[in-house]
């Protein structure tokens, strides 16, 4: 019974370091949150210890009394959360993360070979939603399924949904999948179901990051036209890191659907639940029921739009030139810069973002953007005017990584630092750097 600290005071040491870099830095992923304190006391109890694979009152273990109880509390919250009949839909709450949680629903639905259309990568889709490249099939929705990507409009940078329907008339999918991990718009979701009816192919939603949203009613409801939808816990919904499949129940088409997605989870992808997680999911639920969540998420997005417009007022141009959601995609491509330098810059400030691919994009490995997110700045309870604040910050980070490379040519970013902690005092440089860390 030894806290941490004293068993093992090197792991108490890095989990000090890092819980002190989230509080004192600012935290724009937008795939990230702050959870709260009461999710991370479930996720972090003695549930960890206990076996039991199955479903409630069906078990291939012992004592699992307390586990049943408390798995059956998390599916009633979760279709609570979402405002679904229990009569009309059902969930699993067991998936380890958004991937197995995908690659469950997949199992469910398809069989191997079959084909499936999912927002490519590059556009803003997510890796389990059949990427691959010309030169390797390395997600295992590309591996064991075929996949064919759709993309974006090039003029409007919005989900093409004329090219989607003639693409998806050649190809004839089994499975459409919307959603996305770099997306700042809502989606169509009678659209897509009109598409997938042609071909008598699944709709599934992956809310993953939207969920949050989603719940408190701020987005497009994917569940009035999807027959499985997707997500993950831990993003805008600020739950523990896992995943949820929720499946239709009451039309033709999801006809054994709960089966199939149940055993999908278990046996076929996973062994036995991780109930303290589901345990961290079921209050995080039960706090995006409350009437306060609401405000939460209009905050969220507020927070997002203002960013969006005070990079917009800076001269700046975004995917699409704003957002609906918590994310922007910042287009650094025209400054001639890459997203991995100013990601690094950042870094050195306490400004965590992530380098991401933009519309028209030539690498994704050199991209040329940044995806900024507004939930966890707004879990510290945030509004617009700290948001102002924020967005000087990100534009005095662009102008010394713009003077840093000039200064470096034609150089990567740690060769700026380098540069940067070399320059002679006075230098605009070496004073940009001092002013931002202060
Ligand atoms: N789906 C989408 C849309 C995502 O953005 C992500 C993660 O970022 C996932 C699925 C995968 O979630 P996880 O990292 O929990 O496996």
């Amino acid at each position: 019974y030894a806290p941490l600290a004293e068993v093992d005071p090197e792991v108490q040491n890095i989990i000090d370091k890092e819980t002190w870099r989230q509080y004192s830095g600012l935290e724009l992923i937008a795939s990230e949150n702050l959870t709260s304190r009461a999710t991370m006391e479930a996720n972090g109890s003695i549930l960890t210890n206990k076996y039991s694979e199955g479903l409630p009152n069906a078990r291939y273990y012992g004592g699992n009394e307390w586990i049943d109880e408390l798995e059956v509390l998390c599916q009633k919250r979760a279709l609570q959360a979402f405002h679904l009949d229990p009569a009309k839909w059902g969930v699993n709450v067991q998936p380890y993360s958004g991937s197995t949680a995908n690659f469950a629903a997949l199992t469910a639905l398809l069989q191997p070979q079959d084909r499936l259309m999912g927002l490519g990568l590059p556009d803003g889709g997510h890796l389990t939603h059949g990427y691959y490249t010309a030169k390797k099939k390395m997600t295992a929705s590309s591996i064991y399924f075929q996949s064919l990507p759709y993309g974006l409009d090039p003029a409007t940078q919005l989900i093409d949904y004329v090219a989607l329907k003639s693409q998806a008339k050649l190809f004839k999918p089994q499975l459409l999948i919307c959603g996305a991990s770099a997306y700042p718009r809502d989606w169509d979701y009678a659209a897509l179901r009109a598409i997938a009816d042609e071909h008598g192919a699944f709709l599934m939603a992956d809310i993953a990051h939207t969920s949050g949203l989603v719940a408190a009613g701020e987005l497009a409801d994917p569940f009035a036209y999807c027959d499985v939808v997707t997500t993950t816990t831990h993003k805008t919904l600020r739950g523990p890191r896992a995943g949820l499949i929720f499946f239709r129940k009451d039309s033709e088409k999801a006809k054994g659907l709960e089966k199939r997605v149940n055993d999908a989870v278990f046996p076929a992808c996973q062994g036995g639940p991780h109930n303290n997680t589901i345990a961290g999911i079921a209050t995080a639920l039960l706090q995006a029921s409350q009437p306060e969540w609401k405000a939460y998420a209009k905050q969220v997005i507020a927070n997002a739009r203002t960013l969006g417009e005070e990079l917009v007022a800076q001269g700046y141009k975004l995917q699409t030139q704003g957002t609906d959601n918590h994310l922007v995609l910042w287009d650094l491509r025209p400054l001639g810069l890459t997203g991995s330098k100013l990601e690094k810059l950042c870094d050195l400030v306490g400004i965590t973002i992530n380098k991401n691919a933009v519309s028209g994009d030539a690498s994704a490995q050199v991209p040329g953007g940044i995806r900024l997110g507004t939930s966890a700045l707004t879990s510290r309870n945030m509004t617009e005017d700290d948001i102002r604040v924020v967005a000087g910050f990100l534009h005095r980070a662009v102008q010394i990584a713009l003077v840093l490379q000039r200064e470096a040519g034609s150089k990567l970013l740690k060769d700026f630092v380098r540069v940067a902690a070399t320059v002679e005092e006075g230098k605009e440089g070496a004073r940009l750097v001092r002013e931002l860390r202060r």
